[in-house]
């Protein structure tokens, strides 16, 4: 990608080795110019703008936790109005802000299957305000208000968004930016409420070297702990990338947030892990069957 046509400029204030400023220049540079960015509070909204400055080269929309679902209706709604159909409204909203905080804002949305693309950077804490677990924080991880591992369960994020119906739904993760674009570029083909699940590793969080970014993404796939899916109109699922079926010791154990584990735990993440992978292949294989 040439540099000048970055709509994420050099100078941002991620950390190094934020995988979320990288899938943040991915879309974008998917999406072009023509784009409009709702942010909500999040590592998103650090990182692209400390007023009065902005790391964005669109125009981006700063508004409430709760509500980047309504916020991104509503500016899709005026643009309709206006007769401009050729800009993308685009929401960046982390997990705390998908999961947790703005969910009941984002099904509404979803219901009516408003007019937007909804991109969910999942580095599965909250991490701008330190760490502290959401409902997207993996079973046993640690975060400062779960220091001895978290003991529920990661939400079925995709699970809640697919019984919407919409057009469109996908997982993806930087660790295969061709996938994570492709999926991109078939979301702006499309209308109505599209739905991007990005795993964006936080090296600051999840207590790993700034250089494992890359790896550790890869390896959410590969061990089918994340697997990369798409769902068309909330029934034909599609798996995009074939995981390799790696142990989740490989993933588990470069990151220090599950340094406490032990070889039991490790072995229930496992059955879990296979279990969901058997729950979606069983979902794929029903729609090739119809
Ligand atoms: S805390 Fe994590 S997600 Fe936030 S900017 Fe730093 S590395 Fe990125």
């Amino acid at each position: 990608m040439d540099t000048r046509d970055e709509l994420l400029r050099q100078g941002h204030l991620a950390c190094p080795g934020c995988g979320l400023a990288v899938a943040m220049r991915l879309v974008l540079s998917v999406l072009g110019q023509k784009t409009i960015v709702v942010i909500i509070p999040s590592c998103e909204a650090v990182i692209s703008a400390t007023y009065p400055l902005s790391a964005l080269k669109v125009p981006a929309f700063h508004s409430a936790f709760v509500i980047a679902g309504a916020t991104a209706s509503g500016i899709s709604r005026a643009l309709k109005i206006r007769g401009e159909d050729d800009i993308t409204v685009l929401a960046f909203a982390g997990d705390g802000g998908t999961y947790d905080i703005g969910l009941q804002s984002l099904s509404g949305a979803a219901e009516r299957n408003e007019d937007f693309i909804y991109v969910c950077l999942d580095n599965e804490a909250y991490m701008n305000t330190g760490i502290q677990a959401s409902s997207s924080t993996p079973y046993c991880s640690w975060t400062i208000t779960t220091p001895k591992g978290k003991r529920e369960k990661k939400k079925k994020l995709m699970d809640i968004i697919v019984a919407h119906s919409v057009p469109y739904a996908a997982t993806a993760t930087i660790g295969y930016p061709e996938d994570l674009m492709e999926k991109v570029k078939k979301a702006k083909a499309l209308r109505g409420t599209r739905f991007i699940h990005i795993l964006a590793p936080c090296p600051t969080g999840w207590r790993m070297k700034e250089d494992l970014t890359g790896i550790v993404s890869i390896l959410a796939s590969e061990t089918k702990v994340f697997p990369l899916y798409e769902v068309y109109d909330g029934e034909i699922y599609k798996i995009t990338k074939m995981p390799k079926g790696l142990p989740v010791r490989d993933y588990l154990s470069i990151q220090g947030r599950f340094s406490h584990l032990k070889d039991e735990d490790i072995e229930e993440i496992q059955r879990n892990v296979d279990r969901e992978w058997e729950r979606l292949m069983y979902l794929v294989k029903r729609n090739e069957k119809a």
